[in-house]
C-alpha cells in the first residue's frame, strides 16, 4: 500500500525557487521523530532513530508515477517529525536518482552523525539541517530528545557532517524567542553557526501554532539576526 503523500507542485510563490519545480514528498504516514517536543501539534508515534513502516515497494511506484506526472525539477522529503528516521528513505532517494533528479532532505541535526543517519544524508544533493537551541537544558526541556541525543550531540552532528558533505548544505537556524536571540546568547549561537561548512543560512522563527506565537522574533529582528550570523 502507498503511503506517500504529494503536495500540489506550484508555478509562482513558496515553494518556488528560481524558476525550480518542487514536489514535495511526505514520507511519513505517521509521526516519527527523534524529538517529543512539548509545543508539537502532532500526537507522539513513534520516537527513535529509525521507524519501519513496513513494505515500500507500492510507495515507491507512486513515487515514480508522480515524478512522471509532475515533471519536477527537485523532490523535497519532508514529513511528521524527521524524514530521515525512515528505514527506507535510502530506496526512496535512490528511485528519485533513477529519473536524473536531484532530492533534498530536511533533517533534525542530530541525524547527520555518523552513528545516524549520515550514510543517507550523504546521498541526498541537498541537505536542511536545523539548530535552535544551544544550551543542553533548554535542548532538553524544549525537545525532550531519545537519550542517544544531547545538545553536544546535535552540534558536533552538524559540523562533522557538513565538513565531509559534497552537496548543497543549507542550515536553518530557528530563533525562538528568550532562548538564542539575547545580546548574550546571539555570540554563543554565532560562534557555532561560524564552524558550521554551510553553503546557505535561512533564519526562521517558530511558526505559529501550538505556544508557537510565545517563541516567535519579528521579520525585524530575524534579518538583523540573519546579518550577524553571516558577518
Ligand atoms: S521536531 Fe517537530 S515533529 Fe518532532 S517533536 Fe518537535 S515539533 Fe514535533
Amino acid at each position: 500500500m502507498n503511503y506517500l503523500k504529494f503536495e500540489p507542485i506550484k508555478l509562482e510563490g513558496e515553494g518556488v525557487e528560481d524558476g525550480r519545480k518542487i514536489l514535495y514528498v511526505d514520507v511519513l504516514p505517521e509521526k516519527s521523530c527523534t524529538y517529543n517536543c512539548p509545543i508539537c501539534f502532532r500526537e507522539k508515534v513513534y520516537q527513535g532513530p529509525s521507524t519501519d513502516f513496513g513494505p515500500v515497494e507500492d510507495s515507491l511506484k507512486v513515487l515514480g508515477e508522480q515524478i512522471e506526472k509532475d515533471q519536477p525539477d527537485l523532490v523535497y522529503l519532508f514529513g511528521q517529525g524527521d524524514p530521515i528516521t525512515n528505514d527506507k528513505i535510502d530506496q526512496m532517494i535512490d528511485k528519485v536518482h533513477e529519473y536524473g533528479l536531484p532530492v533534498r532532505i530536511i533533517v533534525n541535526g542530530p541525524m547527520l552523525d555518523e552513528q545516524f543517519h549520515m550514510r543517507e544524508a550523504n546521498m541526498c544533493d541537498e541537505v536542511v539541517g536545523c539548530l535552535a537551541f544551544i544550551r543542553e537544558n533548554d535542548f532538553q526541556r524544549m525537545h525532550r530528545p531519545i537519550k542517544e541525543v544531547s545538545v553536544e550531540q546535535k552540534i558536533r552532528s552538524l559540523i562533522n557532517f557538513s565538513k565531509q558533505y559534497k552537496g548543497h548544505f543549507i542550515l536553518r537556524v530557528v530563533i525562538f524567542k528568550g532562548y538564542n536571540d539575547t545580546e548574550e546568547q546571539l555570540p554563543e549561537l554565532k560562534k557555532i553557526v561560524d564552524q558550521i561548512d554551510y553553503d546557505e543560512l535561512s533564519v526562521g522563527t517558530r511558526p505559529t501554532g501550538k505556544m508557537g506565537d510565545r517563541f516567535a522574533v519579528s521579520e525585524e529582528r530575524l534579518e538583523e539576526i540573519r546579518k550577524y550570523l553571516e558577518s
